[in-house]
């Protein structure tokens, strides 16, 4: 193989209303980038959805569990949704961070902003909006049966999260993407550059490594 240049890991964070289309774009990017790009899998204390496998997609355990698990200070960081309970384990970002290789998550925008926080140099914030309320409802019912006070609550968090967003405009060191998906393939090329382009970020080079590729003469 040839000589790589050395880097920081980088954080990539999708974030965006349920239905969007997160896990759509972040599971073509894991089968993609499979080498060096791993998927955070976070705790909750949902039940799962058909068709979604523990220890894929989520760690199911009880909220007992959960509260248990927080309380042990196993979470980096954590919060309530819809009447359920999802963290980041300490120990994900912990062997990702030293293991060099980029870590993607997918969580809901305070825990994005927590990273940001704690990680501004290291952490990429992606913002997946939908081209509308109607193509989200007929998203998130098309996916698996849903509840109507269930799709509600989802809404009302959307309309929390668009708020957010909407506050976070012009200010630097928060959102970094926006990112449309309307049609899946340009979505999907879109996220995809920014893994490419992130990754190429001069900033997060590492010094000695630059020094060994501008060697005159060297070997
Ligand atoms: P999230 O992870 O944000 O909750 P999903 O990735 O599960 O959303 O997507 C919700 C549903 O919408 C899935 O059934 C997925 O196949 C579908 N979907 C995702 N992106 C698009 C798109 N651009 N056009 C149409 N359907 C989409
Ligand atoms: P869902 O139930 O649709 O899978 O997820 C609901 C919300 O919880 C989404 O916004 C999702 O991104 C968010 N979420 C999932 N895991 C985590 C996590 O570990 N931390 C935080 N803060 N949010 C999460």
């Amino acid at each position: 193989m040839g000589r790589t240049l050395k880097r920081k890991g980088i954080l990539f964070v999708v974030i965006g209303p349920s239905g969007s289309g997160k896990s759509t774009l972040c599971s073509r990017l894991v089968r993609e980038f499979d080498r060096d790009l791993h998927y955070s899998i976070s705790v909750t204390s949902r039940s799962p959805r058909e068709g979604e496998v523990d220890g894929t997609s989520y760690h199911f355990v009880s909220r007992e569990e959960f509260l248990a698990r927080r309380d042990r200070g196993e979470f980096f960081e954590w919060e309530e949704t819809h009447g359920n309970l999802y963290g980041t384990l300490r120990a994900t970002l912990e062997n990702g961070i030293n293991s060099g290789h980029d870590l993607l998550f997918q969580i809901d925008i305070r825990g994005a902003m927590t990273m940001k926080k704690n990680f501004p140099d290291n952490t990429v914030a992606v913002f997946v909006i939908p081209p509308s309320f109607e193509a989200l409802r007929e998203r998130l019912v098309a996916r698996s049966p849903v509840a109507q006070a269930e799709l509600e609550r989802r809404f009302e968090t959307a309309r929390q999260e668009y708020e957010t967003l909407q506050g976070l405009h012009g200010n630097k060191g928060s959102i970094d993407y926006l990112l449309l998906n309307s049609s899946l393939e340009d979505a999907y090329a879109q996220i995809r550059a920014i893994v490419i382009a992130e990754r190429s970020r001069y900033g997060r080079m590492d010094k000695g490594s630059v020094v060994e590729f501008c060697r005159v003469g060297g070997s």
